[in-house]
């Protein structure tokens, strides 16, 4: 039952992100890309890539997204979405800013622009040991007696 409606919830969400992946600004890079987050709200946020003649001011759909969220007072989203033409997953950049408002096991669903092909992921799926504000408050204190599993060289 439950994954029947995480199914439904998917397909909606991957609906809105072809939906805002038509807004795309990509005339230099010609990749078209839409993004769709649920709030812990239950709000979507939908975003798409908007690209500039200054190629390092481009922002990707996912963090147009995510970041239309918190600009809505989101602070944790549960759900991310994202249609390209070829499946395309997440950049580095937006893995990162993902970690700040997702989970680990926060699902990232991938499909084609068609909603033909589809890939599921963690969010640690795509970035494992990230760097997370949990770690930033770990480092910033005296040093811990009990680190994290680690090896002596
Ligand atoms: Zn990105």
């Amino acid at each position: 039952m439950k994954n029947k409606q995480n199914k439904a919830l998917y397909r909606g969400l991957l609906e809105l992100a072809a939906q805002a992946r038509e807004l795309a600004y990509a005339p230099y890079s010609n990749y078209q890309v839409g993004a769709a987050v649920v709030g812990k709200s239950g709000k979507i946020y939908t975003g798409c890539n908007i690209e500039n003649a200054s190629y390092g001011l481009t922002v990707c759909a996912e963090r147009n997204a995510i970041f239309k969220g918190v600009t809505e007072g989101e602070k944790e989203f549960v759900a991310l979405a994202v249609v390209t033409t070829n499946v395309g997953s997440p950049c580095g950049a937006c893995r990162q800013v993902a970690s700040e408002f997702m989970q680990p096991n926060t699902p990232v669903i991938l499909s084609d622009d068609r909603l033909e092909k589809f890939r599921i992921f963690s969010l640690a799926d795509l970035l494992p040991d990230g760097f997370t504000p949990q770690r930033l408050r770990e480092g910033q204190g005296r040093r811990q007696k009990k680190d994290r599993k680690t090896t002596k060289l």
